[in-house]
């Protein structure tokens, strides 16, 4: 399994528009964060979660030109808006790319996409097949894919499970039971959104003791702001075994 960070910047990425701070005018690369997405090689299938605004830089960034499937966490655009973009995919394959996602999600894309869904659709428009996923694991291909119910204040978000990696963003509560399924990975990514506490985000030190609690053998934070600070002085005061992630970050997996 490879893994290729898209993004990892909160709504308004890093820097947000007009900002001076210290960490938006920080030259190093890894201070620079599109909108929080990832995408894994696995069992030869190619597979987004999350198509945010950034959505196409990201494809052409990692020279992405296939895909398999769209899995999606929520409705938030910052996780959806780039959705359009989806029809560069119908055109190189010349099929319909199908999209995993809640039944809320999918009817609020019925209006926020209304084209998508007219009976006599524009030509050209994104064609897709859509798959409702509920809390059970669900297949593509060979895949065997674990969702994990997590809160993002009051909203149900969607967390993954492949094998030993998973992937949480826009949380800020866990239930016990859905924890289990975090357990015994070789690599977990959760979303720290700063310092200070936010209603509906993990901050950094809620998102270091998850961590230590889940215990995975490797954790990387994500969908951050430029509030949580410059990445190389954040990582190096984050304990052993728990990192920063960044754009364009790969991770190879035994998997
Ligand atoms: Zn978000
Ligand atoms: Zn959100």
């Amino acid at each position: 399994m490879k893994i290729t960070f898209l993004g990892t910047g909160t709504s308004q990425g890093v820097p947000p528009i007009g900002c001076k701070s210290e960490v938006c005018l920080s030259l190093n690369p890894r201070d620079k964060r599109l909108r929080a997405s990832i995408h894994l090689e696995w069992e030869g299938k190619s597979i987004v979660i999350d198509s945010g605004p950034d959505f196409r830089y990201q494809m052409i960034r990692a020279g992405i030109n296939q895909l398999d499937a769209i899995l999606f966490t929520h409705e938030h655009r910052d996780h959806t808006a780039g959705l359009d973009d989806v029809r560069s995919f119908n055109f190189i394959q010349k099929k319909s790319i199908p999209v995993y996602l809640h039944q809320r999600v999918y009817e609020v894309f019925q209006s926020q996409y209304d084209y998508i869904f007219f009976p006599a659709p524009y030509p050209g428009i994104p064609q897709i097949d859509w798959h409702i996923i509920e809390n059970n694991n669900f297949l593509l291909g060979d895949c065997e894919i674990k969702p994990v119910f997590v809160s993002h204040y009051k909203l149900p978000v969607l967390g993954f499970v492949f094998d030993k990696f998973a992937y949480v963003t826009d949380a800020n509560f866990i239930s016990a039971e859905e924890k289990e399924k975090l357990k015994g990975m070789d690599v977990l990514v959760l979303n720290a959104l700063r310092r200070e506490p936010h209603i509906s985000h993990f901050t950094l030190s809620e998102a270091v003791s998850l961590a230590k609690e889940l215990g995975a053998k490797q954790t990387y934070f994500t969908h951050m702001s430029h509030q949580i600070g410059l990445h190389d002085s954040v990582c190096a005061e984050l304990p052993d075994g728990i990192d920063l992630a960044y754009d364009g970050l790969q991770l190879i997996l035994d998997a």
